[in-house]
């Protein structure tokens, strides 16, 4: 894949970007471990002043990097200024908590004595270089929140961003430099997918972390576990979206359109599969179709637009030939199901909302990345439990009802790395992010995040 702007609006290549050769790849690497050797030694109060700097200067940047967004990737812009907002607030939150989060602990010398210590201490040391291999969908978002927790943990970071995003991969390297972080602390390489696995298994780069497709995340892992690297992994998702007779239901109409279009519906943890109750089904569906077909789908840069472009041509075939074996295997468009007419150049798709989904279409186990929901009937609890698990993803979930025993049957066995009550599915600093089963595997944000990639030491003291 080229290394290049592409607008997805018109399908223009506005900017082409040279690969990295060998020689670059290797200075990069050189200047990730030794700036390192420098960042590990660092106070708190020396990175929270950098990060709470890249946090001001990313907020005073956020129309500017918004509309590089909304060029590279299709999405409305007013959702990337919110994007780069969220990336600000969690810049400061890991500025203002990293410290505590990773202060030391202390068992309880009663119980380690008979080891034979007078005290045992536990400290979180940073791992060194960690790569990570990051998606388009939320081009600030996803190396944000990976960024932020590293390098206040004392690590370094080296950025292979999707090959269609190498504007905003840039800005942010720049971004850190700004700052006052030194040089070679957080550095963007503009290579293929395919100098991945020869970084990775350099002996330099200590572990990696890997946002994006199954594929992906599988070739990452099987090298970084041949070289014994950590690794965290947060793969694709197709959450379920459970509606129960105790809904309130307009709220559940409306979030649902939100939690299934956002990102122009290419989001990880976006509902993608709407099980919804037999006693509320009919009203529910009706609602939910009639909301889908009148959102405005259009240019991104317009701050009318509820839905831009795919990101991708390919993007837009795959979800067309999901969309297309669900029909032909007996499903309904209740609206969509097709390419608005009026688009021509763009990667447009029309907002789609499909019903009468059996487990012999495509569509039942796999990702809809796009503006496409699935709606199933369901008789009771029992039928959307089993619907929820009856897929390879455990990414997120959503649950509406006001029956407390109803939820917490959903919070025992729903298979998810999140069961979200009466709300939407939605990451935040201070809350631990990531999936089960295909999904992948460690977390994201709060102190489990920034704790992945420490080096957890026992210190003994006789
Ligand atoms: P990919 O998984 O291919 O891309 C994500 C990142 O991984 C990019 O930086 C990509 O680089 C890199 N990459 C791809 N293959 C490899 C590899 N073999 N080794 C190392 N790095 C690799 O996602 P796509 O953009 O192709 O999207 C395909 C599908 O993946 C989507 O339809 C969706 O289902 C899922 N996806 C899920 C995301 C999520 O948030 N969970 C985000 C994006 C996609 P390059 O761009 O150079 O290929």
């Amino acid at each position: 894949m080229a290394i290049a702007t592409v607008n997805p609006a018109t399908g223009e290549t506005l900017k082409t970007f040279d690969a990295l050769n060998a020689g670059e790849i290797e200075d990069h690497l050189v200047r990730a471990d030794q700036a390192f050797q420098e960042h590990r030694t660092t106070s708190f109060g020396y990175r929270k002043e950098r990060m709470l700097a890249a946090a001001d200067l990313l907020d005073a940047d956020q129309d500017g990097i918004a509309r590089t967004m909304t060029t590279e990737m299709g999405k409305p812009l007013a959702q990337a200024r919110a994007e780069a907002a969220k990336c600000a607030k969690t810049m400061r939150w890991y500025a203002h908590h990293a410290e505590e989060l990773l202060a030391d602990e202390h068992p309880d010398p009663a119980d380690v004595s008979d080891s034979g210590a007078i005290r045992a201490v536990v400290r979180y040391r940073p791992l060194g270089p960690v790569l990570a291999v990051m998606p388009w969908n939320f081009p600030l978002w996803q190396v944000v929140r990976f960024a932020a927790p590293a390098l206040m943990a004392g690590n370094t970071g080296l950025l292979k961003h999707a090959s269609n995003v190498p504007q905003t991969a840039l800005y942010l390297e720049e971004l850190f430099r700004r700052a006052g972080f030194p040089e070679g602390c957080f550095q963007t390489l503009l290579i293929g997918s395919g100098a991945v696995e020869d970084i990775l298994r350099d002996p330099r780069v200590v572990a990696a972390t890997l946002t994006g497709s199954e594929p992906a995340g599988r070739a990452v892992a099987s090298t970084a576990g041949d070289e014994v690297k950590k690794t965290v992994l947060e793969l694709g998702g197709s959450d379920p979206f459970i509606v129960l007779p105790s809904a309130d239901l307009d709220k559940a109409v409306r979030v649902g359109v939100t939690a299934r279009v956002q990102n122009n519906g290419q989001s990880c943890i976006a509902a993608k599969r709407f099980l919804v109750h037999q006693d509320v089904h009919d009203a529910f569906a009706e609602r939910f179709t009639a909301r889908m077909a009148a959102l405005t789908v259009g240019d991104p840069m317009d701050e009318h637009t509820d839905i831009g472009p795919l990101s991708s041509e390919q993007g837009r075939s795959d979800l067309e030939e999901l969309v297309d074996d669900a029909v032909h295997r007996g499903a309904t468009a209740l609206c969509g199901g097709r390419r608005p007419p009026e688009h021509g150049a763009g990667w447009f798709y029309e907002p789609t909302v499909l019903s009468g989904i059996t487990d012999g279409m495509r569509i039942h186990r796999e990702e809809a990345f796009g503006p496409v929901a699935t709606l199933y009937r369901v008789a009771d609890l029992d039928e959307a439990v089993r619907l929820a698990n009856d897929t390879p993803f455990g990414l997120g979930s959503n649950a509406w009802t006001r029956d407390p025993d109803e939820q917490q049957r959903l919070a025992r066995d729903v298979q998810a790395g999140g069961v979200f009550f009466n709300g939407m599915t939605a990451s935040h600093p201070g809350i631990p992010f990531g999936g089960v089963k295909r999904s992948g595997y460690g977390r994201e944000l709060s102190g489990h995040g920034i704790r992945e990639f420490c080096n957890m030491t026992t210190l003994w003291y006789g």
